[in-house]
């Protein structure tokens, strides 16, 4: 299928291309048999999203799309057809999302297709808001067109990370006090679980300014959803350095034991690199965990069987180098994950006990 000139919404939408695939849109096969839970789309529009974020590929500053975005192609589809196919094929989808771009028309049109949605095929809906286009009392007006859960893409640890690469020093629309007051809205409107926060690991902050800005978010109810920066191709970061593994394994790790209320941030301790050497909970409990693999699969909003529906896979590296895994860690995943963690740079191997002056080995 080409792309038009009227191919805008509401009545197209770019689609995810596992989303493509998963809909026989497209074909292809996902590597080790990932299965994708939640159906991702992005509004679209003439000129892409007017925003600037650096390391975006439909940023306008980078032309403005057709662009890719978490580093693969959003095919556009109408969404009579993308409907159809949903409630025809047996796909397990769990939840649908639509993420809203920066553009004059994103709020009604979301509204829209947020009541379309509800309807048919009346799976839960999230949406990814965009603050800057949205006033006081606007998601509200989501909750009642049907949203059931809301997410803001904060997307940096840090006031002056976002800046730089989102607001005036991007030549960007977006504030950084803006995006906090809507997740804080978010948590009076949609409650307790029921609210989300992007970010994204290894845009140049330290370990402990993205755990502090994880315990925030938790601390509001909410929970974050963290992926590892990958470059985006065409960018204006797509020469940076990805996140290293090892530096998200820990955060992950450290996202996981916040989010499920295992440690607070308080008792988890750092070098004076403000890197994290102690998670806060006894090596045996965390051994546990990390053997269960949990805290290393995407994290994102809930499906009805799944922790996490919006699995995306391979949104954040590609399959010989993940960083979120989009199915269950198998025992080889286990061992490298575990070696990932106890190898960061020229440190030695982590995990030390609460308290204790000693590393313990990873
Ligand atoms: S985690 Fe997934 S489903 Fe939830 S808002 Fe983000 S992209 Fe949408």
């Amino acid at each position: 299928m080409t792309e038009g000139a009227n191919r805008t919404s509401p009545d197209y939408v770019r689609l995810s291309l596992a989303a493509a695939i998963t809909l026989s849109l497209r074909s292809g096969l996902f590597y080790r048999g990932a299965r994708l839970h939640c159906l991702n789309l992005l509004l679209t529009y003439e000129g892409g999203c007017r925003a600037r974020c650096a390391y975006c590929g439909l940023s306008a500053g980078n032309g403005g799309g057709p662009g890719s975005f978490i580093r693969v192609e959003w095919p556009v589809f109408s969404v009579d057809e993308v409907l159809s196919r949903v409630r025809s094929s047996s796909h397990g989808l769990e939840r649908i999302c639509i993420s809203m771009v920066m553009h004059p028309q994103a709020l009604s049109h979301t509204l829209e297709l947020t009541r379309r949605l509800n309807r048919d095929p009346g799976l839960p809906v999230s949406i990814l808001v965009n603050p800057s286009t949205i006033r006081e009392g606007d998601l509200e007006a989501l909750r009642e067109a049907g949203a059931d859960m809301a997410t803001v893409a904060v997307d940096t640890a840090t006031e002056a990370l976002f800046t730089r690469y989102r607001g005036r020093e991007a030549g960007g629309p977006h504030r950084w006090d803006r995006y906090w007051r809507t997740l804080e809205e978010a948590a009076i409107v949609f409650g307790r679980d029921r609210f989300g926060c992007h970010l994204i690991a290894g845009l140049g902050e330290s370990e402990k300014e993205m755990i502090d800005t994880i315990q925030r978010v938790r601390s509001l109810g909410g929970r974050s959803h963290m992926f590892a920066f990958y470059p985006e191709p065409g960018s204006n970061l797509a020469e940076a350095e990805a996140c290293p593994p090892s530096r998200f394994r820990r955060m992950q790790l450290a996202r996981f034991l916040i989010d499920y209320g295992l440690a607070g941030s308080g008792g988890m301790e750092y070098d004076e690199q403000d890197r994290l050497v102690c998670f806060g909970l006894e090596a045996s409990a965390l051994d546990d965990l990390v053997e269960s693999g949990r805290p290393f699969l995407t994290s994102g909003c809930p499906g009805a069987t799944h922790e996490c529906a919006c699995n995306r896979p391979f949104g954040d590296g590609p399959p010989d180098d993940i960083r979120s895994y989009p199915f269950q860690l198998e025992a080889g995943d286990i061992e490298l994950v575990k070696k990932q963690l106890a190898i960061y740079n020229e440190l030695p191997p982590v995990l030390k006990e609460p308290g204790s002056e000693s590393f313990s080995g990873g």
